[in-house]
């Protein structure tokens, strides 16, 4: 019979499995076991509405089994089972769910060194097989199915699937152990201890019975009589079933049975993560509602976070039945990057996603779980600060973007674990910056830009920073929209200092301003006329202190709105646009020049009010509209 061939990704997936000198091969049954595990899921979840299942919980197990001779591993599993297209499409291609992530890793390498990443980052389930075997073969029988079809294949060159015989509804995975080299001594994995050792040390926290049969001596009666008369005993063996997993899960117990460190490794292993999370929340809450929960902040910006197919949300448990892959209802969408389990016998087995959503006892898990991973964050920004930044750096975005999904409705509680940058290399929460602000500073300043270096450098800034007041640099437009919501912090209200009054002047210098403003109002009408449409008002500034001129805007519209709502499709011509206003700085001997030009030679002058306007788009960062027209203005200058 003619081969299949796999998907390109997942045979080169196979071929980085079957080549790979990853030195953590054992983590093939852990794969093996735990998909297993699932399946038992499946079916045991069918089972509390289908009668026809006709299984209760304590009939479902994991049989593993050795058979040295014919160097075989074989896991079976009484689950849900696989049907002839479950098989292809589940083990023809990469797998969908988690495996997802490294599809594009594997499309950046075809290294072994980035092999050994992936695998040690993802686990890559069912192909993990082939790090061990140069044969795989799957018999399996879907609940609900009278047939059986077997899946075969030797390695990247294809498989095959037939129909098979199989009693009972399941699956087998028969692992052919390939043969011992230099270096590999794969029979190590067909020796029952190493076995045993295995399944303890990696699915010791499997929910259902993982057995093998073992030989224990036994000695029986042989009915004779030695010389003192004591009966003799002749030794054998029996071969009994045992259960080598503990089976509570990691988070039904207690935290004096399990370690942080335990945790830990359950995270790598669960969610196949190589770096250790940087936060554990472990919860046992007994009252309105009951429940366990056992929450991690990843340690690293996750690719499958960063991935639009990613989906948020904590595995829910009911009494030990998962009823639920992926809850999202369970945490807020700042924090999405939270991973976890919560375990509550108090929800009905039998409810639906959707009336999940309105479950009352839902909600208050949401709740508290929510509370306990803001104060988690909140002691880690305490207790460890440059802990906190990473993950700031990892999520922060999250939190931001998540705070304003909701309508601002969780912002205030975020507000506290907010990080901003006020100065090259240092972020400061709110409240550190209103501590350290001089008593006299009368607003919390800010300004929208993607460096702070650019920041610094904004002229609007300029008499700010000579009083010695600090900028938060804003680096997207969610975070001006975030500060809106927020008004003040400490009493003190936030200021952009391109478009709102720095409220640093005192009533005498606003007076002279004005009064200066009136003495020259020709030469501002003179560029206001010569610029048109292109500015709305044209004024003399209260803001720069050296630099010549800038660009601010009246209104609500800022030039970072304007530029965000251009960006969106829909809006098109429609898009609110800013008022800009031009501020010159009188001081400036440029403004002298200019006023020299309008008595003197006009056609100068209106080229230097071009010029003007230019330059403090670009300060701003707007493109120009005619940037070769600007370039021979300069020039015509020389
Ligand atoms: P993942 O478990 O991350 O989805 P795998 O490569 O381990 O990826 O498995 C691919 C799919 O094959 C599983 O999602 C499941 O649908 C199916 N599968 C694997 N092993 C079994 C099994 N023992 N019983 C039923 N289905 C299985």
């Amino acid at each position: 019979m003619s081969k299949k061939q796999f998907q390109s990704e997942s045979k080169r997936m196979l071929d980085l499995m079957i080549n790979s000198i990853y030195t953590h091969k054992e983590i093939f049954l852990r794969e093996i076991i735990s998909n297993a595990s699932d399946a038992i899921d499946k079916l045991c979840f069918l089972s509390l509405t289908d009668e026809n299942v006709g299984m209760s919980k304590e009939d479902f197990n994991i049989f593993v089994s050795l058979d040295p001779n014919e160097r075989i591993i074989k896991v079976s599993d009484n689950g849900i089972g696989m049907s002839k297209d479950d098989m292809e499409q589940n083990l023809g291609v990469i797998a969908k769910s988690g495996s997802m992530d490294f599809k594009q890793e594997l499309d950046n390498t075809t290294k072994e060194g980035m092999a050994v990443d992936i695998i040690g980052q993802f686990g890559v389930g069912f192909y993990s097989s082939f790090l061990i075997s140069d044969k795989v073969t799957v018999i399996s029988k879907r609940y609900g199915s009278d047939e059986a079809w077997q899946w075969e294949s030797e390695g990247s060159d294809g498989y095959t699937i037939t129909k098979a015989s199989k009693d009972t509804v399941g699956t087998d995975v028969i692992m052919h152990v390939k043969p011992d080299k230099e270096g590999e001594n794969y029979s190590d994995f067909l020796q029952l201890w190493k076995v045993m050792h295995l399944i303890k040390k990696y699915s010791n926290y499997i929910r259902w019975p993982i057995q093998m049969d073992i030989e224990v001596p036994d000695y029986r009666d042989t009915g004779e009589k030695d010389a003192d008369g004591k009966p003799v005993m002749e030794k054998t063996t029996v071969i009994e079933r045992e259960t080598l997993n503990s089976m509570v899960p990691i988070w039904q117990r207690s935290k004096t049975e399990v370690s942080d460190e335990d945790c830990i490794e359950f995270y790598k292993e669960k969610f196949h993560d190589s770096e250790e999370p940087a936060a554990v929340i472990r919860v046992n809450a007994e009252g309105q509602v009951s429940y366990k929960a056992l929450l991690f902040i990843p340690g690293r910006q996750l690719l499958s976070f960063m991935h639009s197919d990613y989906e948020p949300g904590l595995q829910l448990y009911s009494s030990g039945v998962m009823i639920m892959e992926k809850c999202p209802d369970l945490i807020a969408e700042s924090f999405y990057f939270v991973r976890g389990i919560v375990d509550s016998p108090d929800l009905s087995l039998n409810i639906s996603r959707e009336t999940l959503q309105h479950d009352r006892q839902l909600r208050i898990i949401a709740q508290n779980l929510n509370k306990r991973i803001k104060n988690e964050l909140i002691k880690m920004q305490e207790n460890d600060r440059p802990k906190y930044e990473k993950f700031y750096d990892n999520y922060g975005r999250q939190l931001r973007y998540g705070a304003v999904a909701t309508a601002g409705q969780d912002l205030e509680s975020l507000r506290d674990l907010l990080l901003f940058e006020t100065d090259v290399d240092t972020k400061k929460t709110l409240k550190e910056y209103t501590d350290a602000m001089p008593s006299e500073q009368p607003f919390i300043y800010y300004a929208m830009g993607d460096s702070i270096e650019k920041i610094l450098k904004l002229p609007q800034g300029e008499l700010v920073r000579s009083k010695g007041y600090e900028i938060i640099r804003l680096p997207e437009e969610v975070d001006e929209f975030i500060i809106e919501k927020l008004i003040s912090h400490a009493d003190k209200k936030f200021c952009n200092i391109v478009t709102q009054d720095l409220g640093i002047e005192s009533e005498e210098e606003k007076e002279e301003t004005a009064k200066k403003q009136d003495e020259l109002k020709d030469v501002l009408d003179f560029v206001k006329e010569t610029l048109g449409d292109k500015v709305s008002a044209v004024r003399l500034s209260r803001k720069l202190l050296t630099a010549p001129v800038c660009m601010t805007t009246d209104g609500t519209v800022t030039l970072e709105m304007e530029r965000y709502f251009k960006r969106m499709p829909d809006l098109g011509l429609d898009a609110p646009k800013a008022e800009r206003v031009l501020e010159l700085n009188s001081e400036h001997p440029s403004f002298k020049a200019l006023q020299d030009a309008i008595e003197n030679d006009v056609e100068r002058a209106k080229k230097l009010a071009q010029i003007y306007h230019s330059q403090a788009l670009l300060i701003a960062g707007e493109p120009l509209e005619d940037p070769s027209t600007f370039a021979e203005t300069v020039c015509s200058l020389f």
